[in-house]
């Protein structure tokens, strides 16, 4: 077994502490990457503290893995020692059903095995990315350019693939006006996925101090939503508004904002259910869709289109043992836009 240090939550109400475990030995079809850096999710958060079910404790979070490949099985082809890898939110599905042949291993028909807070198939707890180490399949494996700085690299794995997949699947660009809501670690891949896509991009905010930055990632407009005569402004614009939002809130006045046949996509998770009445919705011929991660080969894609046009996270590098502060300024919206953890602190 593989002695791995970690930092873990031993319950939803304790704070994040140092904890050791051990990871199965590199199968034959394994990889086992020494993690550089680790981003933050706000999924880190919301599981942590049991906000969509009932975790499995102790519980490392992670699923923004970049690092540097230290073993390779017998049988792996894809990678060798010494490659720059990358691991998202998934780390195994059955790799048989109509989703996992079309490369939607997101959708697994079987659930696909999730990066932590999950069982693997040997029925054992899977665990994160705020840890030196992990041992995974190479076909959950993305290899990463050494053109890009790896740290920005690393929120690309989560926040970069569900907010590229969702802009890929509906097709927005040139000649679409698109509204992002909620300038976070999603919110702000999506303008830049959006502008790098030809998309007219609006920032819906709460902060009215993120527009300068909003402006500076590309976004071509600022609304402030807590201002009713912008919001007024707005209405019946978007084509699409990419929902970002982790807290739980009011998709009824973002629905209004929509032109008729309009999308809103949720990438956002709040616990709680939404409201959404039939006349929201059946006026303009309006949609409620939702996107999560994207597969495995539009990871690559995706990760590929970001060496080729620059495209790298706005992070804020952190110690791991001030993860417990980037939570707190995460519940406030105060992430600029995504925090990262140095791995080398642990
Ligand atoms: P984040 O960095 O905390 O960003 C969320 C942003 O939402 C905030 O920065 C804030 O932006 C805005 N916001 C906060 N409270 C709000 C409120 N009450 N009303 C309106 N806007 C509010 O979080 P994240 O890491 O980007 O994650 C966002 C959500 O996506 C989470 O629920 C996460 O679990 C989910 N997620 C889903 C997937 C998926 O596969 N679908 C993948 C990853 C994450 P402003 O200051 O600009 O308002
Ligand atoms: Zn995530």
């Amino acid at each position: 077994m593989i002695q791995t240090k970690a930092y873990a939550a031993q319950s939803p109400t304790t704070d994040l502490a140092p904890w050791n475990f051990e990871r199965r030995e590199v199968g034959s079809h394994d990889v086992q990457i020494d993690i550089h850096y680790c981003g933050v999710c706000h999924s880190d958060l919301h599981q942590i503290r049991n906000e969509w079910f009932p975790g499995i404790f102790p519980m490392v979070p992670g699923h923004e893995i970049v690092g540097r490949i230290t073993k390779v099985g017998d049988h792996v082809k894809k990678f060798k020692v010494d490659d720059l890898a990358g691991v998202g939110c998934m780390v195994d599905s059955c790799q048989v059903c109509y989703n996992c042949q079309d490369g939607l291993e997101q959708y697994c028909v079987e659930g696909n095995t999730q990066t932590y807070n999950n069982l693997g198939r040997d029925g054992q707890p899977t665990y994160g990315g705020y840890s030196n180490t992990i041992v995974v399949r190479e076909e959950f494996v993305v290899g990463i350019s050494a053109k890009l700085d790896l740290a920005a690299v690393a929120p690309l794995l989560c926040a970069g693939i569900t907010t590229y997949s969702p802009l890929r699947y509906w097709k927005v660009g040139k000649g679409h006006k698109l509204a992002v809501v909620g300038l976070g670690g999603l919110g702000h891949m999506g303008v830049k996925f959006g502008v790098a896509f030809g998309a007219e991009v609006t920032v819906l905010s709460t902060s009215p101090s993120k527009e300068q930055d909003a402006r500076a990632l590309g976004a071509h407009n600022f609304v402030v939503t807590s201002d009713a005569e912008q919001l007024k402004a707005v209405q019946g614009s978007f084509d699409f508004i990419l929902d970002t939002v982790a807290a739980d809130h009011d998709v009824n006045m973002y629905l209004s904002l929509l032109k008729t046949s309009g999308t809103h996509i949720l990438v956002g998770a709040p616990s709680k259910p939404l409201e959404v009445p039939a006349f929201s919705l059946i006026p303009g011929r309006k949609s409620v869709a939702g996107s999560t991660i994207g597969g495995i080969a539009e990871t690559q894609e995706m990760l590929d289109f970001c060496a080729e046009h620059g495209i790298v996270s706005d992070i804020e590098l952190i110690d791991i043992k001030d993860i417990t502060g980037a939570y707190e300024r995460m519940l406030k919206g105060d992430v600029r836009y995504r925090f990262v953890i140095d791995i080398a602190t642990l």
